[in-house]
């Protein structure tokens, strides 16, 4: 078969790394990916999307300095780097964690490109997190960095890292500053997906409650498979340059839960807030990207609203 493109995509197991997969093998690309456990359990999104016989899985990390500049010896189009320690919480109970595989990962592949000879492109996924809380919670590509979580400096060091390499070395790198995207494959962890799952429990009539922090905190909510798209047209630009990619609005946690429960049909006696165990010490109270950069420059707009994001992976588990 020929191929157009071969692109190595680091972390292919995980939500964004299995629909980048899908998309660019509709798009004629030839697929590697990376992760740390072949097991077929920890490859199940590539097995739910169909695309587990069509891509090459490798054992590795990119905090393996050999190991980047084996899988790199050879033409590769497009790395995308989405690999990686992406919870918050998790960072602050294992922060090497988060910087390894965040920062020195990044700085390994970019120490390859600056001798690589087949002009390889990478993209790197960045976070909305490394803003902090300004006042407006408002943010665009000029907004102050100013991380408060080590989640949230892993990424802000990645992306000044990319940043200088590609201004210094002239090297095709850049960083998409990701804003939350939820689909029905988000990992268990996240609030989204555990809200989700749990009312669904409620629903078969389980003897439980819903039991959340802070429901006041807003975020910038898109659709994974959307936010893909955006990733794959930041690097077939000629000149490499970050973007934030996010939905351009937010809704509260509360708007969240209240949406699943509505569509449900759940009773609110079943939601227990403010539950100390689960209210983060320093949480941000919220965040919205501006795209509008970001949509006029890539041609780009998130088709998925809030609403039919939530229906979806409701309907996904229900059928
Ligand atoms: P994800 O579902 O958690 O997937 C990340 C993948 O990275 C995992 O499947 C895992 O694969 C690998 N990984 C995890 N910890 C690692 C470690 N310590 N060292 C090496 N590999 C590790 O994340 P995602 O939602 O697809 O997000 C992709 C990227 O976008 C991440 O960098 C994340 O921080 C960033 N981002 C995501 C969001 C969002 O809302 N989803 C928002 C902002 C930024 P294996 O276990 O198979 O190795």
């Amino acid at each position: 078969m020929k191929y157009k493109k071969t692109a190595i995509i680091f972390g292919i197991t995980g939500q964004d790394g299995a629909y980048l997969a899908h998309f660019l093998l509709q798009k004629g690309y030839r697929i590697i990916g990376t992760t740390r456990n072949k097991s077929i359990r920890n490859l199940y999104r590539l097995k739910k999307l169909e695309i587990i016989k069509r891509v090459i899985v490798v054992k590795g990390v990119a905090t393996d300095l050999n190991f980047c500049k084996k899988i790199l010896n050879s033409k590769i189009n497009e790395i995308y780097y989405l690999a990686g320690d992406s919870s918050v919480i998790k960072s602050y109970e294992t922060p090497e964690t988060s910087l390894k595989s965040n920062t020195e990962a990044i700085l390994n592949i970019l120490r390859i490109l600056k001798h690589n000879k087949y002009k390889t492109k990478l993209f790197n996924a960045g976070s909305g997190q490394f803003y902090g809380d300004n006042k407006k919670n408002f943010y665009n590509i000029n907004s102050k960095i100013d991380p408060q979580s080590p989640y949230g400096v892993s990424k802000a060091a990645a992306y000044w890292l990319i940043k200088i390499y590609r201004e210094r070395y002239n090297i095709y790198c850049c960083t998409g500053i990701l804003f939350n995207h939820e689909s029905p494959l988000r990992s268990k962890e996240f609030v989204t997906k555990k809200i989700v799952d749990t009312a669904l429990k409620i629903k078969r009539k389980k003897n439980i409650k819903l039991r959340l922090g802070n429901v006041e905190i807003f975020r910038d909510w898109g659709w994974a498979p959307d936010y893909v798209k955006a990733i794959w047209l930041m690097m077939q630009r000629t000149k490499p340059r970050d973007f934030l990619i996010g939905s351009g609005n937010s809704h509260s946690l509360r708007d969240f839960v209240n949406e699943v429960f509505k569509y449900l049909d759940i009773s609110k006696k079943n939601l227990k807030t403010n539950v100390s165990k689960y209210k983060r010490k320093i949480d941000l109270r919220g965040y919205k990207a501006n795209i509008a950069e970001t949509s006029k420059t890539l041609k780009w707009k998130p088709k998925l609203k809030f609403k039919s994001i939530i229906h979806k992976m409701i309907n996904n588990e229900l059928f």
